[in-house]
């Protein structure tokens, strides 16, 4: 499927009816959804795949996942309002989803994740809550070899830093991430935020 294609598909799906900034729930826009899930499609590693989204909110990217032909696609969210969403939301666009309740900063829970070959997500950029990125990029890792996710521009040298002997950095491309006014501490209607789609590739043990 053509990535205009793809993006006009997820065009199509509900938002989140209550935002929590507490969560960060700020959602891919179908455009740029559609471009990171096109970049890991032409490198073959969606098509057939296992995929994993973290902080699968209200579904885009885990959705898209499936749409691309993923033959396994398991969305992780700690809300439970989200998954309502999300489900409702995969049943519109025909594809199945499993979507699992878990809270990634409870390593109980995390650990029981299921194994996957690539792990796709739009983590907290941890403006709220600091450092709250750092579960999903230790998850993602553990569950998965190869990783794509959507970082803060510039967070190439904390994630170079950060993944050290465990990840490498092995692509990145720019994007705008528009942010429209969702919270009341919003001060614009609608903002870019220059954001990273990254792909990471876990170093061998
Ligand atoms: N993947 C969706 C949502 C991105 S927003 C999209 O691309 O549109 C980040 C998501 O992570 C939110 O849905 C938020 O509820 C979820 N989240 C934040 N902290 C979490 C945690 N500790 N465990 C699981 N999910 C979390």
């Amino acid at each position: 499927m053509r990535q205009r294609h793809l993006a006009m598909r997820l065009s199509r799906l509900e938002g989140h009816p209550r935002p929590n900034p507490a969560l960060e729930q700020y959602p891919t826009p179908p455009d740029l959804a559609a471009r990171l899930l096109t970049i890991a499609s032409q490198t073959g590693e969606i098509g057939e795949r296992t995929v994993c989204d973290l902080g699968s909110g209200t579904g885009v990217l885990a959705i898209g996942a499936a749409l691309l032909g993923a033959s396994r696609v398991v969305g992780v969210e700690v809300d439970p309002l989200a998954i309502v969403v999300a489900e409702k939301n995969a049943a519109l666009l025909n594809v199945s989803v499993e979507f699992i309740l878990c809270d990634l900063n409870d390593p109980e829970c995390a650990g029981n994740i299921p194994h996957a070959e690539i792990v796709v997500m739009n983590p907290p950029f941890g403006a709220q809550q600091r450092h709250a990125d750092r579960p999903f990029i230790d998850t993602a890792l553990i569950i998965a070899p190869v990783v794509y996710g959507i970082f803060n521009a510039g967070s190439r040298p904390f994630l170079e830093s950060y993944l050290m002997g465990h990840g490498e950095v092995t692509g990145i491309e720019n994007w705008q991430l528009p942010i429209r006014r969702t919270f009341r501490f919003h001060r614009e209607e609608s903002r870019d935020i220059p954001v990273e789609v990254v792909r990471i590739r876990r170093c061998p043990l």
